[in-house]
């Protein structure tokens, strides 16, 4: 297999990492990682203090270019699911930056910091041990969001990573001449395999703005950046702010590519963001253990609302409760996901249970459920645990109704949930933020607003009022904690 990335050789003084003030060209990353990666020989597993720094980068380029498998930890993770972390994976040694504290069970191992400029006299570091790695070999271990349970850790192989960043550029049209902006955090694979080793393996550059902003981004792509990763709570700022914010429309609109992922994208967000900058934004499917699976492609025609179509070399099928292939096609049969292909995980650490458990044969079971239309582009409906109410009879997908009340000009937030009950089985529950609280919608308004534009059965039975969802740090609404 080819080095996950080529040694920069003609580029070398062009910008690799820019995050706030800092610069680091392709050679000088790959100096200071070259000479880290030297000191990482010999360790089985390290983890990695991940805030949004150009150490966390270099030092994850220093891991794979060791050979060493590298686990990025949150750093606003809970004491509890640090010390989960930690024993479940045992790491040998952390990653840091000079300077930073960390919390006890990460303080207990030896630790190496990364540095940010070359060691004098250092000369430039060989091809690495990546040059001729073993595609198969693990080289991140990423734990999933915990959206629905306790983060399982997922060790993803060189060829899997590999595999999806190529089959993005494929998608995307990125090219070594994309600058890709983002604030994503480095702990999961968005932020760190799209957002970082993306960029690095087309030999482009990643500019981080270290916390998200909507002035943040406006300058930024007014600076040449060309593509923007985001979760929906980021598109979900802008889309509010960009109405009134010439300079940021101006930005938004003069991108190549809005991306988003990470958690559907309400269509109120995507019809207010194409509606100020006559840009829209697209969106790709993908998780941990898969990487990515779809994406509306760069080329294609609009797609609002879908996660657009397999990438190359991913095969993806649809199947009913019983696990037989349903033909889809229609744009309304819905059935779960499984997929097949290059990008897949190898194995959840230490968890042959859980993996077995996840796979049908070769094929990947998601848990998420879809459609797929006549063009081969699949909609979400959701996930199977959460998102899929059984009510009345009917199947229900949560998202359907999330997007309506979104739409209700005093709703700023809304999540839908199951509730038992004694005649429906399941009943609707929506749960909702509202814009203004010392002037609340009332529940009889939401669910007539409801009933007017989709079938009477997916009016919600319940109504309740909350200041702000549940949500984790990728911005995903934590519906266990609402149940
Ligand atoms: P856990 O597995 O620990 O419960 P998680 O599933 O949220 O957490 P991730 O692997 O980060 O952890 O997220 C993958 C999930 O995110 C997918 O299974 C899917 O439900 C959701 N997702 C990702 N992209 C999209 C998208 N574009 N639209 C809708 N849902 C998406
Ligand atoms: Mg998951």
């Amino acid at each position: 297999m080819s080095p996950l990335f080529p040694a920069p050789a003609g580029q070398s003084a062009k910008p690799a990492l820019h995050f706030g003030d800092r610069i680091l060209s392709h050679a000088q990353l790959h100096s200071a990682a070259g000479a880290l990666a030297r000191r990482l020989a010999g360790h089985q597993r390290v983890a990695l203090w991940a805030p949004p720094t150009p150490h966390t980068a270099v030092a994850t380029v220093a891991a794979l270019l060791a050979g060493v498998p590298v686990v990025p930890v949150n750093p606003r993770i809970g004491h509890r699911e640090l010390a989960h972390i930690v024993t479940d994976s045992s790491p040998s040694l952390v990653l840091a930056a000079a300077g930073d504290t960390l919390p006890g069970p990460l303080a207990a191992l030896p630790r190496l910091d990364a540095p940010l400029d070359p060691e004098p006299g250092a000369s430039a570091p060989p091809d690495g041990p990546a040059g001729a790695a073993d595609p198969e070999q693990p080289a991140l271990i990423v734990y999933t969001s915990g959206t629905t349970g306790p983060p399982k850790g997922v060790v993803l192989s060189l060829r899997a990573l590999a595999s999806t960043l190529d089959a993005l550029a494929d998608a995307w049209q990125w090219t070594a001449e994309d600058t890709v902006v983002h604030a994503l955090p480095l702990f999961h694979v968005h932020g760190l395999v799209l957002g970082v080793l993306g960029p690095l393996r087309r030999g482009g550059t990643v500019r981080h703005l270290g916390k998200f902003s909507t002035d943040g981004v406006a300058e930024a792509l007014s600076a040449g950046g060309t593509m923007l990763f985001g979760v929906p709570t980021m598109y979900h700022r802008l889309a509010e702010a960009v109405g009134g914010d010439p300079r940021l429309a101006a930005a938004l609109g003069g991108a190549r590519l809005l991306v988003s992922g990470s958690a559907p994208l309400p269509v109120t967000d995507h019809e207010r963001i194409e509606a100020a900058t006559g840009r829209r934004v697209i969106e790709r499917y993908g998780m941990t253990e898969t990487l990515m699976n779809t994406s509306v492609r760069a080329d294609a025609p609009p797609a609002t609302g879908t996660v657009g179509v397999p990438l190359p070399g991913v095969e993806v099928r649809l199947v009913d409760e019983a696990g037989q292939p349903v033909p889809g096609g229609d744009g309304e049969t819905v059935g779960e996901i499984q997929v097949r292909g290059p990008n897949l995980f190898t194995a959840y650490l230490g968890r042959p249970d859980a993996t077995a458990e996840a796979f049908d044969g070769d094929w990947f079971r998601t848990g998420d459920m879809a459609t797929r239309d006549a063009a081969g582009r699949y909609r979400i409906v959701g996930r199977k645990s959460t998102d899929l109410i059984k009510s009345g009879g009917y199947k229900i997908g949560a998202g359907e109704i999330e997007n309506v009340l979104l739409a209700h000009p005093s709703v700023a937030e809304a999540a839908v949930t199951a509730a038992p009950d004694p005649d429906l089985g399941e009943k609707i529950v929506a749960w909702i933020v509202p814009r203004d609280a010392a002037s609340p919608p009332s529940a009889e308004e939401l669910t007539d607003h409801v009933a007017e534009q989709l079938a009477s059965h997916k009016r919600p039975r319940d109504v309740r009022f909350l200041s702000a969802l549940p949500r984790n740090d990728m911005g995903k609404v934590l519906k266990r904690e609402l149940a």
